[in-house]
């Protein structure tokens, strides 16, 4: 449905509001007030006829009755009528109206029914809209009780009930119910002006705030001062929002280091392949020059493996192969594999390891090798010349805590919540280490949270560093 432009939620409720008002209007208008007329004089009828047989049982069931005395009792009946509200008549088995409590006397010649060919409304227990053939002033309802004395049949007791009454009720009961109705509809209509303020304006914020998001635009949080749901809403899309930006920011960065990385090994590798090229690398430099090159290709290769590592780590889902290994044995590997690049730097790396028979534990061991091959090669790194490393395990109640300290040039107090960010490097070591890209120690923390294992760092600058993780034991 569509009207004044844009179909809203608003605009479909206040429709169907109006279509509501309209309806129910039309069907008040139409059949509200005649239905209440059929109920008034259906309840009237029953009342009189309960009041007939009453009438009957006090007046006309004693053995003193005959039909001469019905004239005596005028008086009495009279006065019952008026209790009631009814006027009664009583027509005797010849036709004749002998009995009226609406008319003082009953004149010498009697109105006869049969006479008048009125006689046929007397076999039903009630007529609506009756005058007896103009014996009545205006239509009323009649019913008409059969007057009995054992088989005898004596006559008819008519009670008598003006249409004017039933109206005058009629009109009570539709006022009252218009009343209701009219009520009812302004409460609808508070409702739905609550609605409006408590669920469309929101709803509305909440919107625009999506749409915002959505096209990415810059802007401030939506603002919805309620404790309610669509408080907690806002306050869901505001972290959502917030997360957005921070991704869009960690795009940039990613992109721009990522650029940078690639660039400064691939301008080196051709600026020396152009010298080889140009011819002005002396022989005796050529190896030196291609040893450059190797080992910025190496960069890159690196560089290459761990974006694409972390890429797998970001689709959530890292497929861990667990199996159950000597944690021992493999930090022994990992030691060997760095002592090279150690021994060039005259570090000393030893090891402490708990006591006793080997240490299972299950996990990945291609990752955590991994893992120790980071933190072993940084701490080699970032040690400085005839600098010492060690690495403790320790034994805990079902994990086993790994321990790689080194008594380097530690990390700045400011940059220790930071280390863990990719592509972070902190000032103190950017001029130390050119190989490094700053990715290594999110492949770590990702690698262990995929163990559900946490990793911790302790350093002090110019002190040393140590980190820490645990792994599960079998
Ligand atoms: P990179 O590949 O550059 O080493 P990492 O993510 O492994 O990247 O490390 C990030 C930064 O954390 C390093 O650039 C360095 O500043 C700091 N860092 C990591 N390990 C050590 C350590 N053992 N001693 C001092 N600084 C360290």
């Amino acid at each position: 449905m569509k009207f004044f432009g844009k179909t809203t939620l608003i605009k479909k409720l206040l429709a169907f509001y109006l279509v509501i008002v309209m309806g129910s209007f039309y069907f008040m208008l139409v059949f509200g007030r005649s239905y209440i007329y059929d109920q008034v004089q259906e309840e009237t009828k029953n009342a009189m006829i309960t009041a007939g047989k009453q009438i009957i049982s006090s007046y006309f069931d004693r053995p003193d009755y005959t039909s001469e005395s019905i004239a005596k009792m005028r008086d009495e009946l009279s006065m019952t009528g008026d209790n009631y509200g009814n006027r009664i008549l009583v027509i005797h088995n010849d036709g004749d109206i002998v009995l009226d409590t609406g008319k003082k006397n009953v004149p010498s010649t009697p109105y006869n029914v049969r006479n008048h060919h009125e006689s046929d409304f007397l076999r039903n227990e009630y007529t609506y809209d009756y005058t007896i053939g103009g014996y009545l002033s205006s239509p009323s309802l009649c019913v008409s009780l059969p007057l009995l004395k054992s088989t005898q049949f004596l006559g008819h007791l008519i009670i008598v009930q003006g249409n004017e009454y039933i109206t005058e009720k009629t009109d009570f009961y539709y006022g009252v119910l218009s009343k209701v109705y009219y009520i009812l509809l302004a409460l609808l209509l508070l409702t739905y002006i609550g609605l409006y303020f408590f669920c469309f304006v929101p709803l509305k914020k909440l919107r625009e705030g999506c749409k915002d998001f959505a096209i990415g635009r810059d802007n401030p949080p939506i603002l919805i001062n309620s404790h309610d749901e669509y408080g907690e809403l806002a306050e869901t899309l505001n972290i959502l929002g917030n997360e957005l930006s921070k991704f869009d920011e960690y795009q940039r960065k990613f992109l721009s280091s990522i650029s940078h990385d690639f660039r400064s090994p691939l301008t080196s590798i051709r600026g020396y392949l152009q010298a080889i090229q140009d011819g002005v690398i002396a022989p005796e430099d050529q190896d030196k020059i291609i040893n450059i090159i190797l080992s910025e290709t190496d960069r890159l290769t690196k560089l290459t493996n761990e974006i694409v590592g972390l890429n797998s780590f970001d689709r959530d889902n890292i497929f861990l192969e667990i199996s159950e290994f000597d944690i021992h044995k493999l930090i022994r590997e990992v030691t060997d594999a760095v002592s090279g690049l150690a021994g060039k730097k005259h570090v000393k790396i030893s090891t402490t390891f708990q006591p006793g028979t080997p240490v299972i534990v299950m996990a990945d061991r291609e990752r955590i090798n991994q893992v120790l091959y980071n933190l072993l090669e940084n701490a080699v790194k970032f040690s400085i010349d005839g600098g010492k490393i060690n690495v403790r395990t320790l034994l805990r109640k079902d994990t086993i805590l790994i321990s790689i300290k080194d008594n380097g040039i530690g990390i700045p107090k400011k940059d220790l919540g930071k280390i863990f960010d990719r592509f972070y490097k902190s000032d103190l070591s950017r001029g130390r280490d050119k190989s490094g890209s700053g990715l290594g120690l999110s492949i770590c923390r990702e690698i262990l949270k995929a163990h559900k294992q946490d990793i911790d760092v302790v350093s002090t600058e110019g002190a040393g560093t140590t980190f820490s993780f645990s792994l599960q034991t079998k």
